[in-house]
């Protein structure tokens, strides 16, 4: 059985779409990423998965619990991080996660030992006499960690867990994420590709509210520098010209992309091509021979790195 399994799901804020038939399943023990720019629909998915907002339409079960129908079923077996913990800022550590753990069910015999493991999976054990409020942010991103999987669960749903923490307390907590995986299935939200590359089994990209992309990590890179394309800008029988460019050897596909072209009767034709070939010579003699005017013709991008260019444009220029 798979551990999160999403289908057909849309959430609806009014006038906003905040996601729109997004579909997905996580197998147990994956470690999944959920990567996308702000507003791209990562939270509300989340929060939906958590069992803390409805859906609009769709389903989405944990371990096999309806979220929405067996609502109790599936808080025993998740832990959640939200995007702002609720941490109380008054309270030790180990008074806050021995009051979690009471909260989330778990019976008072087993407490002790329970708190115990999870100060010593989230390394806190030198801060379990400290309040909350005096911690770092990468300590209190811990304690939220720590808050999340008291109770054992078998899915842990994190959002955006290392925002706002600096380059160090960054990788501690992805070594934290990383060790927990071995027990769990997880899924992260982030809008910073490193992170997703790092830490995750799978990436699943999300824009503008629906799933655009789903690979491992090594896959998509490989798309990602795999295939590139032509532009071409022509006039004339552009029907007949199309599924011949895309029989070249090395063409992947042939579409048009712009009909008419700023109204001078052209079209802008976009060709697909593999990463190893090097087809441009026989676009273009094929499209002469076939009687086709040939405006203009460029190299392009990769489309699959176009997309997601677009979607983590801020963090790829800031890691160059
Ligand atoms: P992300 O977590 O990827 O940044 P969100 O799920 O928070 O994205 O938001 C998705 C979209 O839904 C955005 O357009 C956002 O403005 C909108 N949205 C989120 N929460 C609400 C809300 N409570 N009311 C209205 N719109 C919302």
């Amino acid at each position: 059985m798979n551990s999160i399994e999403v289908q057909n799901l849309s959430k609806v804020y009014g006038s906003t779409t905040a996601i729109e038939d997004v579909n997905f399943t996580v197998e147990t023990g994956e470690i999944i990423g959920f990567l996308g720019p702000n507003g791209a629909g990562k939270t509300t998915t989340m929060r939906i998965l958590a069992g803390y907002l409805p859906a609009t339409t769709g389903t989405a079960k944990i371990a096999g619990y309806d979220v929405h129908q067996q609502s109790m079923e599936v808080r025993r077996r998740i832990g959640y991080l939200p995007e702002n913990p609720p941490l109380y800022p008054e309270m030790t550590v180990e008074g806050f996660l021995n009051f979690v753990a009471k909260i989330k069910g778990v019976a008072k015999c087993d407490r002790k030992k329970k708190v115990t493991t999870v100060i010593e999976r989230c390394q806190l054990e030198d801060k379990t006499k400290t309040a909350i409020y005096k911690l770092s942010k990468g300590y209190r991103q811990r304690v939220g960690i720590a808050q999340a999987i008291v109770h054992e669960p078998r899915v842990i749903i994190l959002d955006e867990p290392t925002v706002g923490l600096d380059p160090r307390q960054i990788i501690e907590v992805r070594n934290l994420i990383k060790s927990l995986a071995i027990e769990h299935t997880i899924i992260l939200s982030t809008h910073i590709l490193p992170e997703v590359s790092m830490t995750c089994d799978r990436i699943m990209i999300i824009n503008q509210g629906k799933i655009v992309i789903t690979n491992s990590p090594d896959e998509l890179q490989k798309q990602l520098a795999g295939n590139y394309g032509y532009q071409l800008e022509l006039a004339g029988n552009i029907a007949d010209l199309l599924p011949k460019l895309a029989a070249i050897p090395g063409v992947v596909a042939s579409k048009v992309i712009t009909e008419n072209l700023n109204n001078q009767n052209r079209d802008l034709v976009e060709v697909t091509c593999n990463a190893d070939s090097e087809p441009g010579k026989e676009l273009a003699a094929l499209t002469i021979n076939q009687g086709v005017s040939l405006y203009e013709m460029r190299r392009i991008r990769p489309s699959l790195e176009d997309v997601f260019l677009e979607l983590t444009t801020e963090e790829i220029i800031s890691n160059e």
